[in-house]
């Protein structure tokens, strides 16, 4: 097995972190500041089971309350070109669920492409495991996702796991 997948979402969800997780290296630079990703990277994930090129797509700094337009093309543009995606999310702070606007927007470009779409929920270690449900549950009423894949990539919690799931829809 073998296939490109794209990894999209909003600044500073761990999308660099995650590649870095993935390939063991330290590829894509990662920083609590949006917009440290300004081109796309490329990282392959070569196992016995098969082989996996993932494209970390720019983030770029959004002004509150306003769509960045340039973000949303460089992801669409990204998703057009692979096998799959994985859309990821970070959880909520706070009390409040809600899908953001940014992510609502990117989301209803994702379905007009139509490719295989994976919610990968990071950073679950900074959330109790009982907000898991509601947030998927709140993503699942907004796309129809081929499965959904909660992981901490900076504890390499659930990293494996995604890559067996990648895998598995090659
Ligand atoms: P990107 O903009 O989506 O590429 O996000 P980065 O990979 O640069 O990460 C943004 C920030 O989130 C950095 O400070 C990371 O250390 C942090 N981060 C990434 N993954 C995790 C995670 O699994 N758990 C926690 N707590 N923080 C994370
Ligand atoms: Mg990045």
């Amino acid at each position: 097995r073998a296939g490109f997948a794209a990894l999209i979402g909003r600044p500073n969800v761990g999308k660099s972190t995650l590649l870095n997780a993935l390939t063991g290296e330290k590829i894509a630079i990662v920083s609590p500041k949006p917009q440290t990703t300004r081109n796309r990277i490329l990282g392959v994930v070569t196992r016995p089971e098969g082989q996996v090129a993932f494209i970390d797509t720019p983030g770029i700094h959004q002004a509150k309350g306003e769509l960045n337009r340039y973000m949303v093309e460089a992801a669409i543009s990204a998703a057009e070109e692979v096998d799959l995606v994985l859309f990821l999310i970070e959880p909520p702070q706070g009390e409040t669920l809600d899908v953001t606007p940014g992510n609502r927007a990117i989301l209803e470009r994702l379905e007009k492409v139509g490719k295989p779409t994976f919610l990968v929920i990071n950073k679950i270690d900074s959330i109790p495991k009982a907000k898991l449900l509601p947030l998927i549950a709140l993503y699942g009423q907004e796309f129809p996702f081929a499965e959904v894949v909660p992981i901490s990539a900076r504890e390499k919690d659930g990293v494996d796991h995604l890559f067996q799931v990648v895998l598995g829809h090659l």
